[in-house]
């Protein structure tokens, strides 16, 4: 029910009717109202039984229409939504013409009839359109359509105008009371269906808003492949969906907190257990925001990602927390690719600090190398230069760097001709990638002044591709000079050796025919000195006996002498011939006794000759080996005070017989050793009477012994004795 209110001045025909005043008569117009209330109920029966909004309000305005009677036409507009404008709904008996005209109508003061009912939210009844200002404008609409008088009812909400209900006549009328109440009834029988449609409306459009986002949560928590927990605090229970139960490996969909705890990594569970009492502390109400790792009974270790909230008893700090929610999500792959990243980082940080390294170690080296040594880019440009082939080139790094190599140090050939880049071998080893070695190349030094290098240059190469070249230089000047020196030192020590040679020959020779011119005379004097001992010319007495004895004495030593020295003379020009044969070392050993025995007794010395095996023998030529052997035990005996021994032992060493003669004599110091066996050396001549020694009977035994591949050593202990030791090659003889 609405006030009756005057109608706004729109200087019309058109007045506010009050609705209320009129109840219908017992008069002819009962059943009128009847029928209307039936049309209403139908209506109201198809809105509950859910027809189409349409046809409900088609039957409210046919309803109208019939109780208007007299020819009177309705029409319904509903207020559009979005624009205040009038949209044509449902009509009883007007044309679609009048019908596109309407639609669309401004809600508006100046409106006629429903325009302006819908903006004043109460009913106007024009009378005569003709007589209304408002209807002015559209007097031809309202001639074309027969409209003569229009009652616009307004169709209300709570608050607000949903739209119109009006009926036209084709001659002047205003409704009386009880129409009026009747037929803003039926307009108020439309705010009621409109509405419930309305509610209908917005509870579907709820409803489909509310699924969409449930949809649209599930697809969220499906794509973060989210599992959702739910704690029940007080009962100490955990109830899963399907996804948080595969991410804790639960039994079942409602488990123990303890089953779930117990999962919990031992390294992650205190550190979690300070998480969980702080989101139930009520004083704290902390969220959880926490990652750790559990333990599946498969041994397999998970990364869980756990989120949510604890719900508390009442707002205070004595609050008891009553259930948790949340969610959790396995970020065990998210991990360890973070992990294997991490690794990645550290790998490459590795790689880099040992690139660097190198390059350190590269650059010392190569810095105090005195090789010289150069890289270039692909194209031959320079990008590195040591000291030593700055040194050498005469340029800088700075200078170079950046430069064709070639270019700056190449391009021209010794003979002045121009040297193109592609001829280069350093062209070369770029453009076919393989090393040249060792070429000596005409470099241009930055003065201008050609160096001969020798140079080696390889290609850079990174998968097949080539990087730059690297070259290693040294001034090849150096080595010249150095070869042309060694060739001079070899020619002068030839020509020294040559001299030598020949002043050694020449003394030779003097020796052999010194040697020779004195031992003619020397014969002489022996043979007259015996001559005259026979008495052959006169008698001899004693004295002159005695004399003549020393003269012969003097004279076999001085043939003696003189026969060595040209023995020793015709060794050293190799004019010695070897009849080399099998010698048995018993045979021998027993000759050579034979001649040294004398001697040893007159010095009161033990001779011990070992007996050698007889089937002991060497290869040698025996008179020689006797020589040897007589000067060897020659020496012993004549070294070797009275009452000392000289031993000769023999011994076969796998293809080499050993001869040792050993003394208990005066010894040889130590830095005698190797000189007792040059010619002329004696260790002390004032202890070797001169009658008794030359000073060449050891360099002519060495000499004889390795000219039959042979040798001879001693080893002595000065005041102790000698041991020499004669060595040559075994014979094999049948015994
Ligand atoms: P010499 O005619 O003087 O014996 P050798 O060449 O035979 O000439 O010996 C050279 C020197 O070697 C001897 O003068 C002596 O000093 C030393 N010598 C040789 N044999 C012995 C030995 N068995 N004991 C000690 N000294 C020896």
């Amino acid at each position: 029910m609405f006030d009756p209110r005057p109608a706004p001045d729109t200087s019309s025909s058109a007045v506010a009717v009050p609705l209320g005043a009129g109840i219908p008569g017992l008069d002819g117009r009962a059943d009128r109202g009847t029928s209307r209330m039936a049309g209403q109920m139908a209506a109201l029966e198809m809105a509950v039984s859910g027809a189409p909004l349409g046809e409900v309000l088609d039957q409210l305005v046919r309803t109208a229409q019939q109780f208007a009677g007299d020819g009177a036409r309705a029409t319904l507009f509903r207020v559009d939504p979005h624009a205040p404008v009038l949209r044509f709904t449902a009509g009883a008996g007007m044309s679609e013409a009048y019908t596109r005209v309407v639609d669309g109508f401004p809600i508006h003061p100046s409106s006629p009839s429903c325009g302006l009912v819908a903006f004043i939210g109460e009913a106007v009844i024009v009378r005569d359109v003709t007589a209304d200002a408002n209807w002015a404008p559209h007097l031809d609409l309202a001639r074309e359509h027969g409209i003569a008088a229009c009652w616009s009812f307004p169709i209300r909400s709570v608050g607000r105008v949903l739209g119109t209900l009006a009926l036209y006549h084709r001659a002047p009328r205003a409704p009386d009371a009880a129409e009026a109440e009747s037929l803003g009834m039926l307009a108020r029988t439309a705010a009621l269906v409109l509405e419930r449609h309305q509610d209908a409306e917005e509870r579907r459009r709820a409803q489909e808003a509310l699924r969409a986002s449930e949809e649209r949560l599930r697809l969220t928590i499906e794509a973060a492949e989210l599992g959702i927990w739910e704690h029940d605090v007080p009962g100490g229970r955990l109830h899963l969906d399907a996804r948080a139960r595969d991410c804790y490996a639960a039994s079942a969909e409602d488990v123990g907190m303890d089953e779930v705890v117990a999962r919990v990594h031992p390294d992650d569970r205190a550190r979690l257990g300070g998480e969980m009492a702080a989101a139930m502390d009520p004083a704290r109400r902390a969220s959880v925001a926490t990652e750790y790792r559990v333990e599946h009974p498969d041994g397999e270790t998970r990364w869980l990602r756990v989120q949510g909230r604890v719900e508390f008893s009442g707002p205070g700090a004595d609050a008891r927390p009553l259930r948790g929610v949340g969610a959790v999500q396995d970020i065990t792959a998210h991990k360890r690719a973070q992990e294997e990243r991490e690794r990645l980082i550290e790998a490459e940080r590795h790689a880099w600090a040992q690139a660097a390294r190198a390059a350190e170690v590269t650059s010392l080296v190569t810095t105090h190398l005195a090789e010289g040594v150069c890289m270039t880019d692909a194209e031959g440009r320079l990008t590195y230069m040591n000291p030593a082939a700055e040194r050498i080139l005469g340029w800088t790094q700075e200078e170079l760097h950046g430069r064709i190599l070639h270019d700056a140090v190449h391009y021209q050939r010794p003979d002045g001709r121009p040297f193109p880049m592609h001829e280069c071998r350093l062209g070369q080893v770029l453009s076919e990638a393989r090393p040249v070695m060792d070429f000596v190349d005409h470099w241009i030094r930055k003065d201008g002044s050609l160096v001969p290098l020798v140079t080696t240059c390889a290609p850079l190469l990174a998968e097949g591709r080539v990087l730059g070249a690297v070259l290693s230089m040294h001034d090849d000047t150096a080595r010249r000079t150095g070869e042309a020196e060694r060739e001079r030192l070899l020619e002068a020590e030839h020509a020294a050796r040559a001299e030598a040679e020949a002043a050694n020959r020449a003394k030779t020779e003097f020796l052999a025919v010194m040697s020779h011119e004195l031992r003619t005379p020397l014969n002489a004097i022996g043979g007259y000195t015996e001559l005259l001992e026979m008495g052959i010319h006169g008698v001899v007495t004693d004295a002159q006996r005695t004399a003549l004895e020393r003269i012969q004495l003097s004279q076999r030593h001085l043939l003696g002498l003189i026969n060595e020295v040209l023995n020793y003379a015709k060794l050293e020009t190799g004019t010695v011939r070897y009849d080399v044969d099998n010698v048995r070392v018993q045979e021998m050993l027993s000759s050579v006794a034979g001649l040294v025995e004398p001697q040893a007794r007159a010095r009161r010395l033990a001779l011990v000759i070992r007996p050698a095996p007889p089937e002991l023998a060497v290869r040698a030529d025996g008179e020689k080996l006797r020589q040897i052997l007589v000067n060897l035990l020659g020496n012993a005996i004549k070294f070797t005070d009275g009452g000392g021994r000289v031993e000769v032992t023999c011994a076969r060493n796998g293809d080499r017989v050993q001869l040792a003669v050993r003394d208990t004599g005066i010894g040889i110091p130590a830095d005698k050793l190797e000189t007792i066996f040059e010619p002329f050396v004696q260790v002390r001549s004032d202890l070797t009477r001169t009658a008794e020694g030359t000073g060449l009977g050891l360099a002519i035994s060495r000499d004889l012994a390795r000219g039959m591949d042979g040798d001879l050593s001693v080893e002595s202990t000065p005041g102790q004795g000698s041991t020499f030791t004669l060595t040559l090659p075994a014979a094999d003889v049948a015994g």
